[in-house]
């Protein structure tokens, strides 16, 4: 099985890839969902949360107030880097159960689509490459102001809390550039896929 990391700027188009990658045939791991499943109620990235930043991060039906914490780490770097140390352990250990399930279902290509793929410590090493999608500082602002509601100021503190697409581009094998069309987007990523071994 070949393990293909996804990675990209925040709103640069990641989960447009990985769609189009699943119509390819590849199987998606997808990193925002195992962020997601690992602070439900029940879950001990949420006791994590509620130890480290208090109550107040819970709503009154005991789901984590995402909005409240987001507010929190995106304007304190102490506080986002105590958060990611809590729980990237718990979204490792996930990807890692999801890429052995992979290879147990007869997968020929894993695609692991994580934000912070080249951020977390050991990961970028568990895959056989790692592509990048990227598009123009002034594209992903808009992309990130229309999609998700964020002002110009909350968008840009989003991007900053990444590491920087130059860094991305030294680390990864491949660069999606994503600043077309999608038609555009479909052909680099056929042209890629036909490098892969599968
Ligand atoms: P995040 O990092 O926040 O998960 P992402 O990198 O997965 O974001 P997408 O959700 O794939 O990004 O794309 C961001 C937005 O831009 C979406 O609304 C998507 O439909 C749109 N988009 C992506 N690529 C293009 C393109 N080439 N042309 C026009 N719109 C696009």
């Amino acid at each position: 099985m070949f393990v293909l990391g996804l990675t990209g700027g925040i709103g640069c188009g990641k989960s447009t890839v990985s769609a189009h990658l699943a119509t390819l045939g590849a199987r998606i791991l997808d990193g925002d969902r195992v962020a997601r499943d690992v602070v439900q109620p029940g879950e001990l990235g949420l006791a994590r949360i509620v130890a480290r930043f208090g109550t107040e991060m819970l709503l009154p039906d005991g789901q984590l107030d995402r909005p409240r914490l987001g507010q929190l780490v995106f304007a304190d770097d102490a506080a986002r880097l105590d958060l990611n140390r809590l729980l990237h352990p718990l979204i490792l250990d996930r990807l890692r159960t999801g890429v052995r399930q992979a290879r147990q279902d007869a997968v020929t290509v894993c695609v692991l689509d994580v934000p912070l793929l080249l951020e977390m410590a050991g990961l970028a090493a568990e895959c056989d490459a790692v592509w990048t999608v990227e598009c123009a500082p002034s594209t992903q602002l808009s992309r990130l102001v229309a999609r998700n509601g964020l002002t110009q100021e909350a968008a840009a503190a989003r991007v900053a809390a990444q590491w920087s697409a130059e860094r991305r581009i030294a680390a990864a094998m491949a660069v999606l550039d994503n600043n077309g069309t999608l038609a555009e987007l479909h052909s680099r990523i056929a042209h890629l896929w036909q490098q892969l071994p599968h």
